[in-house]
């Protein structure tokens, strides 16, 4: 994945560039923009482009309009933001496809950038159908993809139109994913300690059976643990588990015997008696080693577990995070996950976090400036973590 082109390996000067990007933004009742990360992400490829003179298109969903015009998913909040970031004028143009956009499209000048609207108003994104793709493909001669977070889909926009362009590159957010999430933890600087989290073994087993091949140290942590406990013979109270797993979490204990890698579980238990997600509160809380008690569920890694881990995090090399420690929501069960976090963040290691709740937790806790990269994928970055080609990459042309 690493042979992949990047913008730096073409010159688009004077070329019509379709250019997939992560404009998926929040929005409020008023159709204001309520976090611009995905918009500062994406300025680092678009001002290169304008630099060598491309003819830029830009182009992305929002939301899921499921192939019909939604008001409130509109991508026309984005393009004076964007303007304004960048101090260059962006054209709005209120389709993707059709005779108005053709026309547009063709007066552009070198340098200039469009805004197309909203994809997914066309059901032909999608469904990566043929003719929608050829529509989109018309508009360009080159395409660049930067939307990490659709690239495990093929869609029209991210796959389809790329098949039928002479020259197909990534931007810089899809370049810095595959250096870190592929070169980086492929061959990485040792130890390389993995932490994982997060509520279903299911939904990480892939991940966990792929890193094991990688790393030196795998820490769990989350809900997870418990059907690792099972499988180790603890009792979990009323923990979320999933006892139909208990036989795959075996097998990893097992692989990674014979891999040598150290695969750490938790050595103590924040528990509750009580959890209400949507108040925010637990009820009375206790610690637990070893079995946890019915009528009570583990909410956190314990203080001794959280100790060993922020330990084994200080003496990694490369670390990578992906996945909370417990229900971080909730600040009485979120110890766990900061202290990871705030370990993961101030240690000298090449620090990566794989994408979703990790991310948000490292940027509430505000060390997100100390962290190596963070991925801006979530599906995409476990995807890519298990090893899978993405198709949104493998289409891309290699050096
Ligand atoms: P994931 O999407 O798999 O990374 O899981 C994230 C979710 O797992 C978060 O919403 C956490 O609240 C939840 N989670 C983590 N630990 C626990 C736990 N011990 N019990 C219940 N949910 C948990």
């Amino acid at each position: 994945m690493n042979d992949v082109k990047n913008i730096d390996d073409v010159n688009l000067q004077g070329k019509r560039v379709f250019v997939r990007v992560d404009f998926n933004v929040p929005l409020d009742a008023d159709g204001s923009v309520t976090d611009e990360t995905r918009i500062n992400a994406a300025l680092p490829t678009i001002r290169k482009l304008h630099e060598q003179g491309a003819k830029i298109i830009l182009a992305s969903h929002l939301g899921r309009p499921k192939g019909q015009r939604v008001k409130s998913m509109s991508l026309a909040p984005v393009a004076p933001i964007l303007s304004d970031k960048l101090s260059l004028p962006v054209l709005f143009l209120n389709d993707c496809i059709g005779s108005d956009v053709e026309e547009a499209l063709q007066n552009l000048q070198d340098g200039q950038i469009v805004l197309l609207e909203n994809l997914r108003f066309h059901k032909g994104e999608t469904e990566n159908d043929p003719t929608f793709a050829k529509s989109l493909a018309a508009h360009a001669d080159a395409f660049v993809s930067d939307a990490f977070g659709t690239a495990h889909r093929a869609h029209a926009s991210t796959y389809g139109v790329a098949e039928l362009l002479p020259i197909k590159v990534s931007g810089y957010l899809i370049a810095k994913e595959l250096e870190f999430l592929g070169q980086k933890t492929a061959s990485p600087t040792r130890p390389f300690t993995v932490i994982l989290g997060g509520a279903k073994v299911s939904d990480k087993i892939m991940v966990i059976d792929s890193l094991l091949d990688k790393a030196d140290v795998i820490i769990i942590g989350g809900a997870m643990a418990y059907t690792f406990a099972l499988a180790n013979g603890k009792k979990v109270g009323e923990s979320l588990s999933e006892p139909d797993k208990v036989e795959l979490a075996r097998s990893a204990l097992t692989k990674a015997k014979e891999k040598g890698v150290r695969f750490l579980l938790p050595i103590d238990t924040l528990g509750t008696n009580a959890l209400d997600f949507d108040a925010k509160t637990l009820g009375e809380t206790q610690v637990f080693e070893g079995d946890i008690d019915d009528g009570w569920e583990g909410v956190d890694i314990g203080p001794k577990t959280t100790e060993l881990y922020v330990k084994e995090v200080g003496e990694a090399k490369t670390v990578l995070w992906n996945g909370p420690m417990g229900v971080f929501e909730i600040p009485e069960s979120s110890k766990g996950t900061f202290a990871i976090g705030k370990a993961v963040a101030e240690g000298d290691a090449i620090s990566i976090i794989g994408g979703g709740d990790s991310v948000k937790a490292i940027n509430q806790s505000g060390y997100s400036d100390q962290v190596t990269f963070m991925s801006t994928g979530g599906g995409a970055s476990l995807e890519f973590l298990e090893g899978k080609s993405l198709p949104g990459v493998s289409v891309l042309d290699r050096r």
